[in-house]
């Protein structure tokens, strides 16, 4: 049976109307749900969500905001292993790949909650210290930064239907902002579910929290100058928002979450059998399985020194080949479907535009034989490794493909040659240097740095340690320049700031220090 999904906004779940959405199951093709939000007063809703939950939020402390979000991810957890299925359904998960999903939702959650009662009892965020402002030391300055009084818009990709809803509201809410949530259409079952179990739960005032199940219509028209829009998708559809005329002429502020070419490059000093080339192998490999290559942050370019590409490429080439792909359901299966059929068709093309530059190593972006049956309809890629003839091939910085699919590119292992090959990327979300030299890994961290969010070092002395660059944490920023979108969200107090109006107050100091709770 199809579910018909519906948007939940001005505290009602409504259905649009005219022509529907199908989403599939990326296992078989079959459709498992339909949506339509034409005919929906996005206008009103957003004006419900400012009015209602935006003044409901700003009533809380962040202690309270913050067991408003640990109710949130109780909720949610208590519903685990159904929202793990739908990740499975909708979205063509493994197991791991759901947990990965749906707990990280729950665990940034659980993390802003802890923050929020650390933050305590103030229901805004005191910004450094008090400035003396003339001769007279009472007269002085003090920056303050308060819940902005508008509603935060968050669009997102198809890749983390429940993740993607829960860091970016996590934030948001703890900061005082009720929060509208667009789910990409394809895989928003999951996103939708997790919108039932919270209004179901009561967990949260009215009007905090709104979903928009399906496309955007005219949404971004009804923005104003106090809401926050935060975008996560390509960068095509970023370029794309970012330049609607009330966007700009308003001064919508707008976070953009974009493409990134992440790298991962192996040091020369790396040898085979080594726990820090293990790191390197298993992170390089996770990144390749995980979500089927569906992460934003996953390691596209393998930069390897051109005096170890041999034994390197043949490790890369044997993992590759050991992991096992098709049915997400069967057991054993690491690597599913992607998620759509139109990302199947990009994926191949894109493997063939890179094939055109370089050589496959192994698989072709084909659909090959995945484990399972009846996957006739499924949207299967073989993993792919090619490589290339070195960092002047210009197409493996500019292309991303998105899925399986992995480039070795041989260097010549200087730090400098890596960093300006990797910088070609014009922009990067994470890159890892995996050494155990101190002066290899100073020189690429700090070359590497202007041009990415996170740079991650591996090294035999953390290689049990880490959770591999492909794994967002709250605690650290997530974001990066240029085509990975100039934007950067979570990474602790600072993910809240984007919600959050900075306003210098100046005057008399007693009472400047009584606004600002001194
Ligand atoms: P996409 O096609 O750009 O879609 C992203 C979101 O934008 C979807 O919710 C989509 O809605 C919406 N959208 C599309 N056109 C719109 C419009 N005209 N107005 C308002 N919203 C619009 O990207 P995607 O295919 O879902 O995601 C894949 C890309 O996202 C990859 O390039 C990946 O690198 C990137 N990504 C980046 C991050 C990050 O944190 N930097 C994380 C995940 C993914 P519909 O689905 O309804 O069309």
């Amino acid at each position: 049976m199809t579910i018909v999904l519906k948007s939940y906004l001005s505290g009602q779940w409504v259905a649009g109307t005219g022509r529907k959405s199908l989403l599939h199951n990326p296992t078989t093709g079959a459709v498992v749900a339909e949506t339509s939000t034409e005919g929906l007063d996005l206008g009103a809703a957003l004006e419900f969500a400012r009015s209602r939950g935006g003044a409901a939020l700003r009533e809380l402390s962040f202690a309270q905001r913050g067991e408003l979000l640990t109710a949130m991810a109780s909720a949610l957890h208590e519903h685990r292993a159904e929202l793990l299925a739908l990740g499975a359904l909708n979205g063509g998960n493994t197991r791991g790949d759901a947990k990965f999903d749906v707990d990280g939702a729950t665990s940034t959650m659980a993390w802003y909650a802890k923050l929020g009662e650390s933050l305590g009892d103030a229901g805004f965020l005191v910004d450094a210290d008090t400035i003396q402002l003339a001769r007279n030391p009472r007269y002085v300055g003090q920056h303050i930064r308060v819940p902005r009084h508008g509603v935060a818009v968050h669009i997102n990709a198809f890749n983390f239907p429940a993740w993607g809803f829960g860091e970016k509201a996590a934030v948001a809410l703890l900061a005082g902002v009720p929060v509208v949530c667009k789910p990409a259409t394809s895989t928003a079952l999951l996103t939708a579910r997790m919108f039932e179990i919270l209004v179901d739960a009561q967990v949260v005032p009215e009007g905090a929290i709104s979903l928009l199940a399906g496309s955007a219509g005219d949404l971004l028209d009804h923005l104003g100058p106090q809401d926050a829009l935060a975008f996560t998708g390509s960068s095509d559809t970023g370029a794309f928002i970012r330049s609607r005329d009330n966007v700009v002429r308003l001064g919508v502020r707008t976070n953009v979450e974009a493409d990134s070419l992440n790298a991962a490059v192996l040091g020369p000093d790396v040898e085979v059998d080594t726990d820090t080339f293990d790191l390197f192998l298993r992170e390089v490999g996770k990144d390749m399985s995980q979500k089927a290559g569906q992460k934003c942050t996953a390691i596209r370019r393998i930069f390897v020194p051109r005096g170890s590409l041999e034994v390197v490429r043949d490790a890369l080439v044997e993992q590759a080949a050991g992991f096992a792909y098709g049915d997400p359901n069967v057991s054993g299966v690491q690597i599913g479907p992607v998620a759509t059929a139109a990302q199947q068709r990009d994926v191949r093309a894109g493997v063939q535009t890179l094939a055109a530059s370089g050589r496959l190593l192994l698989g072709d972006g084909g659909v090959g034989s995945p484990q399972g049956t009846g996957l006739e309809g499924g949207y299967f890629v073989t993993p792919t490794l090619l490589e290339v003839d070195g960092p002047d091939v210009g197409v493996v910085h500019d292309l991303e493909v998105f899925g399986p699919v992995q480039t070795i590119i041989p260097y010549d292992g200087t730090a400098d040659q890596a960093v300006r090959a990797v910088a070609r990327g014009r922009g990067g979300l994470v890159s890892t240097v995996y050494t155990d030299d101190k002066r290899f890994a100073m020189r690429a961290v700090l070359g590497l740095a202007p041009h990415h969010g996170r740079v991650c070092i591996g090294g035999s002395k953390v290689a049990d340690h880490s959770p591999g660059p492909g794994t967002v944490m709250p605690q650290m920023v997530h974001g990066g320049p240029g085509r990975a979108g100039g934007g950067e969200e979570l990474g602790g107090v600072r993910g809240l700031h984007f919600y959050m109006q900075r306003c210098g107050v100046q005057g008399l100091k007693p009472l400047v220090e009584k606004i600002a709770g001194l």
